[in-house]
């Protein structure tokens, strides 16, 4: 959310001037030299225009922004054999008419980065990349520039010009960089976790820029945290940088994931390590095509700030149609603002999503705007049976979450439901909702049902517990949690727990086995070793591409 801070630019390689082909606009074009190099060996085209020494070749894209409803739109080059490095620098034509174009860079096999609004150039090589972008194997074969139409004044020229250079000789110091590995657990024993599951570094392009993942790290231990996801926008290009950083960190543990980030909305994708398509509203490329990629790989998607009012961030409001019960959460709190309408309705309508929440932070807490909040405010507590990225996430997927609206040192709610639970779902004819709330005295609990206040109950002293009994429908569902209030303003809330009749349950019901936090069902059990194994084979076979 904060302003992007302009970089130091390096200069597009001069090109001699005899040579300096430039071509008719629009997106098809190729320069002459480029067509060159298709006929001739790839060291004789680059001798003839530069000699050895300089070995690069850079191809020049100018145009108007294509109009009509595709928000992105493709610059396609190709690349020889041989090509270690590849500078992408461009700008905005006229510079100043307040457009903005998004700049992303892909390989035949797929993202190596996006920039997002990154003003300085972007560089992808064999063994180093500039931030956002993803080193590695430099195939031949087409690649493309991807630019997403951020926002384009009406009535104003909006036009590009993009110089894509070629180098067979790297540019870039080789970077410090480890294929991810999953940390396993940093700490043992089953109780609340602390998290913030939005946090950015200087991966995203908005982010300020000198912000490592070290300096998140330090921040986000100093408030007390025990992990915190980086979300950066639409790349996985830090990936490479957790096994440093969780080392020298071995307290807080890094939740891997992205923001994945469009012009109508922004989610997070929780445990994702591949980068999928972002290109939404695109040649009819959905939502729920890029949901359903994200569930392939094992990862759950949750939708961010999905309320945001705020006018200078873009598409961060959701207005993507979605089937709810495909949304696994929702921030019900990011920075000041809440999302608790929006998970109430979506809840209405068959989704089963978590509560979340997230900071947001792009800054590490550092010279903070007026709605920002540092890394840490919100924070969501997750139930989990010891601190590691299985755990954290079984505990987020089974609804065992609790948001802490100003920070960690909110009160504490912890909601049970006696009954055969499973999931997020307790099944029992009728089940006891319980409650014990810590550091909450003098507030307001309120005792919720399906997004409706069934009890307001004053709460006094430091440890206080409340019940209530419940029955379960005849038909279908319903949903009980709780909330915290002071005056008018939510302290925390827990997630959701669903209640259904016994002979709902799989398997068939009967079990009226209570089942607190560290305690399973069999069912439960049984439920959370086969999601395990699938995810982490899936996660290890994603592990082995990247
Ligand atoms: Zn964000």
């Amino acid at each position: 959310m904060s302003a992007p801070v302009p970089a130091p630019v390096s200069a597009p390689a001069p090109v001699p001037a005899d040579l300096h082909l430039l071509l008719e606009s629009g997106a098809e074009m190729r320069s002459n030299r480029q067509m060159l190099c298709r006929v001739l060996p790839l060291a004789l085209c680059l001798s003839l225009a530069f000699g050895v020494a300089r070995a690069q070749e850079t191809i020049h894209f100018e145009g108007d922004v294509p109009e009509g409803p595709n928000t992105f739109f493709f610059l396609d080059f190709e690349v020889p054999e041989g090509i270690v490095e590849i500078e992408v620098a461009h700008v905005h034509v006229p510079e100043d008419t307040g457009n903005v174009l998004d700049w992303g860079i892909d390989d035949p096999n797929g993202s190596r980065g996006w920039g997002g609004s990154n003003q300085e150039n972007a560089i992808v090589g064999i063994e180093a990349a500039s931030r956002s972008y993803i080193p590695g194997p430099m195939p031949a074969g087409t690649w493309r520039v991807t630019v997403g139409k951020a926002k384009i004044v009406p009535g104003e020229p909006a036009g590009y010009s993009v110089d894509v250079t070629l180098r067979t000789i790297a540019t870039q110091e080789p970077q410090s960089r480890k294929p991810y590995q999953d940390p396993g657990a940093l700490k043992n024993g089953a109780r609340w976790y602390a998290g913030d599951f939005h946090v950015h570094t200087r991966e995203s392009g908005d982010a300020r820029f000198t912000l490592t993942i070290d300096e998140a790290l330090d921040f986000a231990e100093g408030q007390g945290l025990d992990f915190v996801m980086l979300s950066e926008h639409n790349t996985n290009s830090g990936l490479t940088l957790y096994a440093d950083a969780q080392a020298g960190h071995p307290d807080i543990l890094i939740f891997p994931g992205q923001e994945f980030t469009t012009y109508r909305g922004h989610g997070n994708a929780l445990g994702a390590l591949d980068n999928v398509d972002y290109t939404i509203d695109t040649d009819g490329y959905t939502i729920a095509q890029a949901i359903e990629a994200f569930h392939a790989q094992g990862a759950l998607f949750s939708i961010n700030h999905p309320s945001n009012p705020l006018p200078d961030c873009r598409g961060c409001a959701w207005t993507l149609e979605v089937d709810p019960t495909t949304i696994d959460g929702v921030e019900v709190q990011t920075l000041i603002l809440p999302g608790v309408e929006f998970w109430e309705d979506l809840c209405a309508n068959g989704s089963h999503a978590t509560a979340i929440a997230g900071s947001d932070d792009h800054r590490a807490g550092q010279d903070l705007g007026t709605f920002d909040t540092p890394i840490g405010t919100p924070t969501t507590m997750v139930f989990a049976s010891e601190l590691s990225v299985d755990a954290i996430f079984e505990g987020v997927q089974s609804g065992r979450t609790v948001v802490k609206v100003l920070g960690p040192n909110s009160p504490m709610i912890e909601t049970e439901l006696s009954g055969k639970r499973v999931g997020n779902t307790v099944f029992a004819d009728q089940a006891n909702l319980s409650v014990v709330v810590t550091g909450a005295d003098g507030m307001s609990l309120r005792v919720i049902k399906n997004g409706d206040v069934l009890e307001v109950v004053q709460v006094s002293g430091d440890r206080f517990e409340h019940e209530t009994a419940v029955e379960a429908p005849p038909e279908g569902e319903d949903r009980y949690r709780h909330e915290l209030v002071k005056g008018a303003q939510r302290q925390s809330l827990s997630s959701y727990v669903w209640l259904r009749k016994a002979d709902d349950a799989p398997g068939g019901g009967g079990c009226d086995c209570r089942t607190p936090g560290a305690e399973w069902s069999d069912g439960a059990l049984l439920f959370s070793i086969f999601f395990l194994c699938g995810w982490w084979l899936l996660r290890h076979r994603a592990a082995g591409r990247s």
